[in-house]
């Protein structure tokens, strides 16, 4: 399966992202407004600035505070953000998810971004596939 495949399952009406400059705060009312666990902090709406997600706002508040969330979100992001392509595989993206210990990638064409998958995203896409598999295979016992 490819990362296409999964793009085909999301909502096409671009991806949310949060202005460098915005504050923690503004970050969190988005993530909760939005139910979504990240954002991509991008000056114009498709290239990477860097990334934030919860796990970021959570560190911040556990070593410094309530203070923190006045701080911007460009100050607190991960800069180095690992993208992906439509051509890249889901085994893959899940593999390098899970040892490098996060839960989003963003999907680039170039150097925008196109969508923003989660690891929620490729896991729903491999269980249906799989439920795909499990009903051919069960077909040609069955004779169906
Ligand atoms: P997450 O599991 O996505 O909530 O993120 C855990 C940590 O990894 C946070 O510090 C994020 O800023 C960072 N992070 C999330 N996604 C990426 C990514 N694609 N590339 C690099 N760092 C990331």
């Amino acid at each position: 399966m490819l990362v296409s495949q999964i793009l085909k399952a999301k909502p096409t009406d671009g991806v949310i992202t949060i202005a460098p400059g915005s504050t923690l705060s503004d970050a969190a009312a988005l993530l909760s407004e939005k139910r979504i666990g990240a954002v991509v902090v991008s000056g114009d709406g498709a290239s990477v600035d860097g990334i934030l997600s919860e796990r970021d706002i959570v560190r911040e508040l556990g070593q410094r505070g309530p203070a923190c969330m006045s701080d911007t979100v460009d100050s607190v992001m991960t800069r180095n953000v690992y993208g992906c392509k439509p051509d890249d595989s889901a085994d893959l993206i899940l593999q390098t998810m899970t040892a490098k210990r996060f839960r989003h990638i963003p999907v680039m064409d170039g150097t925008r971004m196109i969508a923003l998958i989660s690891i929620g995203d490729v896991v729903a896409a491999r269980l249906s596939e799989l439920q795909l598999e499990k009903d051919a295979l069960t077909g040609m016992i069955m004779g169906y």
